[in-house]
């Protein structure tokens, strides 16, 4: 096991390794894959960011910008921030190259490292990854809001990740008619019982009474389920909205189920909101969060846009996955095709040409740098677990006869060099 070093990783950041980053990559490129599919393509925006893009997209008061930021400041003076997300990137993105220009909505996705000072525990990081989506400019056909939520669930369908829940919700706009008026009621609600009302949620109830909604603390929970339900207030528009999303999920065979309870805290976040949970991650299970932010482009000095996006925790992806698999990161092995004992003189160049070969041919190989002894050379095979070793010593290289053993039964065949490479690629399909 490791033993302590001096250096170690900074607490609530780590290394990801081998074996496991092979289950990273695939994550990632089935994402990249089905994302295609509905049209998407690929942005990459700076981990760095001018502070004041998230003190206005994520909000000032939010616990990410006024708690979570890693800020420092920059060179010419100006204050710089490793980004907590990336919406409020893709949105500068989509304004700062003139995207309006483009045939609308523009459709991205984003794969990679976001950064929040938070408590560290399982499922929780200072360095996590999100993949994430945006949807930008165009309408806000209820069509598109089910469309990227189908696009997430076809996504974690063919990662085939256990237990997976959508819950949906509209939290409507920010009108006197709709969520304003809602807001109102909700706080009139939260005065009369304040009292029964730990200290989070009554300091919510100021700045922010619709978080109070998402509050886990057990006692709170029956109080909170007498509240008044924003369902109940939403326009006739944003009613009409919501109600068409769920039939578009529905003619998409997408199953939901509603939560009067799920919030977004932040003015412009409206209509739609949803949030997907999955299974083997105890009470960090949420793995997507996701929701309608028409707001969000004009508040960064952008033209009016209609925005939809959702935000996937890879790391909890990759918890959950390992978990349904019973798969410890370390007991499945990177694999390894074909080891090449090589020995003598002219074996070398034999098992450098071999090696060439093979690997254009798409086999993982394993060529040792320094002459071994067969028996040696075998000993590392198995430990590397090879499915084959190719040996070459000056015989088999003078005759143009390999021999390939297979390490597994230990049997061995002879064969030309073309032929070798026939059944290799025969047993591989
Ligand atoms: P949570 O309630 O779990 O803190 P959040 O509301 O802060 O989530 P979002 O900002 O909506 O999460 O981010 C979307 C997803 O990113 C979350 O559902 C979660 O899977 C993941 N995520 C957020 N913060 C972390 C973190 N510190 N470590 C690992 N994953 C995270
Ligand atoms: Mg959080």
């Amino acid at each position: 096991m490791a033993t302590k070093s001096k250096f170690q990783a900074i607490r609530g950041t780590r290394d990801l390794l081998p074996p496991e980053t092979a289950l990273w990559n695939r994550v990632e490129e089935t994402a990249r894959q089905v994302f295609g599919t509905f049209g998407f393509g690929e942005i990459r925006p700076p981990i760095i960011e001018p502070t004041e893009l998230f003190a206005r997209a994520v909000g000032g008061d939010s616990d990410i910008v006024s708690k979570e930021m890693y800020t420092f400041e920059d060179r010419d003076e100006s204050s710089a921030s490793l980004r907590p997300e990336a919406t409020a990137s893709v949105c500068r993105a989509y304004i700062e190259h003139g995207m309006q220009q483009l045939p609308l909505p523009v459709k991205l996705y984003y794969i990679g490292p976001m950064f929040r000072r938070e408590r560290p525990q399982k499922g929780r990081y200072r360095q996590f990854y999100q993949i994430g989506a945006e949807v930008l400019g165009g309408s806000d056909a209820p069509a598109i809001d089910a469309e990227v939520i189908e696009m997430v669930m076809t996504f974690f369908d063919r990662l085939q990740l256990p237990g997976v829940q959508l819950e949906i919700n509209s939290i409507g706009h920010n009108a006197d008619n709709c969520r304003r008026g809602y807001v109102a009621q909700l706080k009139a609600a939260l005065e009369k019982v304040k009292d029964r009302l730990g200290a989070d949620s009554q300091r919510r109830m100021e700045s922010n009474p619709l978080r109070v909604l998402d509050s886990k603390l057990e006692h709170e929970q029956p109080i909170i389920e007498t509240l008044p339900r924003i369902a109940d207030h939403l326009c006739d528009d944003c009613k009409a909205h919501y109600a068409a999303v769920k039939r578009q999920l529905e003619m998409r065979g997408v199953l939901y189920r509603e939560n009067w309870r799920l919030v977004r805290g932040l003015d412009y976040y409206m209509r739609t909101t949803f949030e997907i949970t999955a299974q083997g991650l105890g009470s960090q299970n949420a793995v997507c969060g996701g929701g309608r932010y028409d707001g969000l482009v004009e508040l960064l000095g952008g033209p009016p846009t209609k925005g939809i996006g959702f935000a996937i925790g890879e790391d909890r992806l990759i918890l959950s996955l390992q978990a349904a698999q019973n798969q410890s990161p370390v007991t499945s092995r990177q694999s390894l095709d074909v080891f090449i004992a090589w020995m003598g003189e002219h074996a070398q160049a034999t098992a450098i040409r071999a090696a060439k070969d093979l690997r254009n041919a798409g086999f993982s190989v394993e060529l040792p740098p320094i002459e071994q002894k067969f028996g040696k050379a075998l000993e590392r095979a198995s430990k590397l677990n090879s499915l084959y070793a190719l040996i070459l010593g000056d015989n088999e290289v003078a005759e143009g006869s390999w021999t390939l053993k297979t390490l597994a039964d230990g049997s061995q065949r002879k064969f030309t060099e073309p032929a070798l490479l026939d059944f290799l690629k025969d047993s591989r399909d």
